[in-house]
């Protein structure tokens, strides 16, 4: 299942791989499943046809994004090499948004538009305002990144619900033992 809980794109997209340190758990496990994610995360309104190459060049899209963020919260600078994959895939053609008469939008285009959509969002981000605001959540076994638009800067999970409770009832277990 996936989450969207980053308050961003790019960063949900990075959080298909729920947690990168203790062991490297991939949601992305087929084609298919990209598309499935493009859809969920609003990016195409219908799965598109997903070749194996289309997910590598995804996969590469997400860990260069990853660094970049990492990156960000190291305060260094953006490593050239996974900038360079960001920036190429920005440039392709983007995704055919319509308006409708109803307010409605719909979103229409193949699974590598929708690629170019996520790195042209992830040039956003980095470039953007938001990157000083990108956080690593506070339970150590998860990974995910989110931006902490609260006031003070003082969110420490990704999700309350997925990691804030169960990074609290792991503290109240060890000062129970
Ligand atoms: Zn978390």
């Amino acid at each position: 299942m996936f989450t969207f809980v980053s308050g961003n794109r790019t960063l949900d997209f990075i959080g298909t791989v729920k947690s990168r340190r203790a062991e490297f758990d991939d949601l992305l496990t087929s084609p298919a499943e990209l598309g499935k994610w493009l859809t969920e995360a609003g990016i195409l309104d219908t799965a598109p046809e997903v070749g194996a190459d289309t997910l590598r060049r995804a996969t590469r899209l997400r860990e260069a994004a990853w660094h970049l963020a990492l990156a960000e919260t190291d305060g260094a600078d953006l490593p050239a090499a996974d900038l360079r994959i960001v920036n190429e895939l920005a440039h392709g053609e983007p995704i055919r948004a319509t308006l409708n008469p109803d307010g409605t939008v719909r979103r229409t285009g193949t699974a590598e538009q929708a690629l170019t959509e996520i790195a042209r969002d992830a040039i956003e981000l980095f470039g953007g305002a938001d990157h000083a605001r990108i956080r690593e959540c506070g339970r150590p076994e998860c990974t995910r990144l989110y931006i902490d638009t609260s006031r003070g800067g003082s969110r420490r999970w990704c999700d309350m619900t997925i990691c804030g409770n169960r990074a609290k009832s792991a503290a109240f277990r060890a000062r129970q033992s």
